[in-house]
């Protein structure tokens, strides 16, 4: 029967904001394990028009999940990860942090990757590359608004970010570098850059600012330890995502097959609920994905 007015209201106000929500989908934090950040937001850099945005990042106390390339230990003081992270990984073209750039275990994409090489594809032409990111605890100073939020998680290209702040960093009179994520005024500094209207909201401009306060004690507290909110997933997880939920070897699919349903069930869970492009998968492509995968196969074996 045709819905009452009353019922088209209350379900397009949801609908509504569930688009309103993904309107800016931002693929790159789809590691990013929302159930650990609490109340604190991911921010996205929006494109700035004349006024620069500025940020203070805010250090943290290092958990025992760094990536091994960071050489940070439990305990140590911190105010970034900076990862390898897989993008456009399979049909639902998810982020996956590479296990094997990370922390030393084997990579389903990272094989994916070499094998085609192998086959002559041009390593710039292959969309699921580890690309080097980087997350940092902020603190967006732009306005009052901003500046209220307290703090929010960024994830930013290093090449973007953290590789000109480094550069920065260095001070030509002494040789040594500065601290920028450093609390106290005397030494730390707020960061200042523009964003690009591009597609790929390049990052320019850099530059510190001196800072006439500390960095709170409140603040201090709501940084999160970084380490410890990404998602790391199995061997077995990633095959899923790099091949589609009908993916995995033939070989080893009739094991795989008992355990999937609750291990998806599982992931599912796992990530946030408005990330839906991670789980629904326009069925077309994820056909004509097992196509190109059952051909490759055939051609393998
Ligand atoms: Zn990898």
């Amino acid at each position: 029967m045709a819905k009452t007015f009353e019922q088209m209201k209350k379900e397009l106000l949801e609908r509504t904001k569930k688009n309103y929500d993904r309107r800016e989908p931002d693929m790159g934090s789809s590691f990013i394990d929302r159930d650990k950040i609490g109340d604190l937001k991911i921010w996205r850099a929006a494109p700035t028009k004349g006024n620069p945005h500025i940020i203070d990042i805010i250090p943290f106390v290092a958990g025992d999940n760094f990536p091994t390339h960071n050489q940070i230990e439990e305990g140590n003081i911190a105010y970034c990860v900076d990862l390898w992270v897989h993008q456009n990984v399979g049909p639902s073209k998810s982020s996956v942090i590479c296990p094997a750039k990370n922390y030393g275990e084997p990579c389903p994409i990272c094989e994916e990757v070499e094998e085609l090489v192998k086959e002559g594809v041009e390593w710039k032409e292959i969309p699921i590359v580890p690309k080097r990111r980087v997350i940092y605890n902020v603190v967006v100073m732009d306005d009052e608004k901003t500046e209220s939020a307290g703090v929010q998680i960024w994830d930013v290209s290093y090449k973007y970010m953290e590789d000109p702040i480094l550069a920065l960093s260095k001070s030509a009179r002494t040789g040594g570098v500065i601290a920028f994520a450093a609390p106290d005024k005397s030494e730390g500094k707020s960061i200042a850059f523009d964003v690009g209207n591009d597609t790929y909201r390049k990052i320019t401009g850099h530059r510190f600012e001196a800072r006439d306060y500390d960095i709170p004690n409140d603040i201090l507290e709501q940084a999160v330890q970084l380490d410890q909110i990404l998602i790391i997933m199995s061997e077995d997880e990633i095959k899923k995502i790099l091949y589609g939920s009908s993916g995995g070897s033939s070989k080893e699919e009739h094991e795989e097959k008992e355990e999937r349903s609750s291990s998806r069930r599982s992931r599912t869970t796992r990530t946030e609920p408005d990330d839906v492009q991670d789980h629904e998968e326009p069925k077309e492509e994820e056909k004509k994905r097992k196509k190109i995968i059952n051909q490759k196969r055939a051609v393998k074996s």
